[in-house]
């Protein structure tokens, strides 16, 4: 029976929940998706990449031989034979990562919002790139750090800037591979400069991981983790290598974080999806990511360097970009007097999106920067949106 005329509730949020934006890509994202609308904007994966059959037949295969175990619930750390996988992946020449280190979350974007539960009280110091991942930045504010803006310079994040700002930090959140959103990556110099130098402080160093695979060129740089897994928290996906809709991701770190983050997940949401994580497993297990991670490199790959030609062709001499040797973003540095929020208004005018660069600075945002991705748009497209986004910054420098 329906109560008639119920009070209307004043809702009386908590202050984390009054804290909560929206995320800005997602909102760009609602208008980006008109099909007239060439968007550079989205941090989509090409759905070209899925491999939807191989899902499919593995969906089978484990419903099918193991589906009892499959639909019930499972242990909230995650399926062993997919951790134990990740650990031997993880595990290189001199260091060996264990099992128990490795716990399973509903994308890594679920690893980094534990982090925060677990490392963060109200003012903690956390110390982040400038620009990081907006996700990131949206995960931990939830906690309300003080976030601290580390030093970066045209090859990523500078290491003896640490220091100097890492009094009573409770942890560093590095992206150092093909960085979201600069496409940036830290040398192998700067990532043993860093690990050394967060390791003499006794810093946590999270080093989020999930592009590391997706190198155009050669095999991808060395792991932090590996220079250091008593300091070092490494976070890795599924979503760029397999598919996103799956939602599962990984977190590895020593175990008395780990121990933590495990009851964090569990009182979260007991665990990520048996089924799923036995799917992933069935996938995977016999070396398909060795034959399908160069195929998504290569496509992604050819956009990029599609893209940057145009760039050339096309973008005044006063602009400048990074160039990417993996990944899925191009970071654009424009003159200081363009604001890319404005600039966003007149390109969306002219059916061109991107994803201006302000919401990705914790502190002091640069407003004349933005982010370009080339991972969904087909090559003449990318050839059509730059030229047409050429033209317009023409009008402007
Ligand atoms: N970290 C970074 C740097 C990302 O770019 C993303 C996805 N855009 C994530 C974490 C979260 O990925 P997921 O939850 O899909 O694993």
């Amino acid at each position: 029976m329906k109560i008639e005329n119920p009070s209307p509730i004043q809702w009386h949020f908590a202050q984390r929940a009054e804290q909560l934006q929206s995320s800005f890509i997602r909102e760009i994202l609602k208008i980006t998706q008109r099909p007239e609308v060439i968007s550079f904007a989205g941090g989509l994966p090409s759905p070209a990449t899925f491999p939807v059959e191989q899902m499919k037949a593995a969906f089978d295969q484990v419903l099918t031989l193991q589906g009892k175990v499959a639909l019930q619930y499972g242990p909230t750390d995650g399926y062993g034979p997919l951790r134990e996988w990740i650990a031997n992946s993880l595990s290189t020449g001199g260091v060996k990562i264990m099992p128990e280190q490795v716990l399973m979350t509903s994308g890594s974007q679920q690893a980094l919002d534990l982090l925060g539960k677990v490392l963060i009280d109200e003012g903690s110091r956390v110390l982040v790139e400038t620009p990081s991942y907006l996700g990131a930045l949206q995960a931990f504010s939830v906690y309300r750090p003080e976030f601290v803006s580390v030093d970066t310079d045209d090859d990523g994040l500078v290491p003896q800037s640490v220091a100097t700002v890492a009094e009573g930090a409770r942890m560093l959140y590095a992206l150092p591979n093909f960085q979201n959103p600069t496409g940036r990556s830290l040398s192998i110099a700067r990532r043993v400069e860093l690990v050394e130098t967060c390791a003499r402080l006794g810093l946590p160093l999270i080093e989020d991981d999930p592009y590391g695979a997706l190198s155009y060129r050669g095999a991808p740089a060395p792991k932090m983790l590996a220079m250091n897994p008593a300091g070092v928290i490494y976070m890795g996906s599924f979503s760029k290598v397999l598919t996103p809709g799956i939602r599962l991701g990984y977190v590895v770190a020593p175990l008395p974080l780990l121990r933590r983050l495990e009851l964090a997940k569990q009182a979260a949401d007991l665990h990520t999806a048996q089924l799923t994580q036995m799917v992933v497993y069935q996938v995977i297990k016999d070396g398909f990511l060795d034959t399908h991670i160069p195929t998504i490199s290569a496509l992604y790959g050819n956009q990029c360097q599609v893209m940057l030609d145009a760039m050339a062709e096309h973008f005044p001499a006063s602009v400048s970009w990074t160039k990417p040797e993996g990944g899925m973003f191009i970071w654009v540095t424009l003159p200081k007097h363009i604001d890319s929020m404005k600039l966003l208004d007149e390109a969306l005018a002219q059916h061109v999106a991107f994803v201006p660069g302000a919401p990705f600075y914790a502190n002091a945002p640069e407003s004349n920067t933005l982010r370009l991705s080339f991972v969904t748009v087909p090559p003449e497209k990318i050839r059509e949106g730059i030229a047409k986004l050429g033209k317009l910054l023409a009008t402007k420098v």
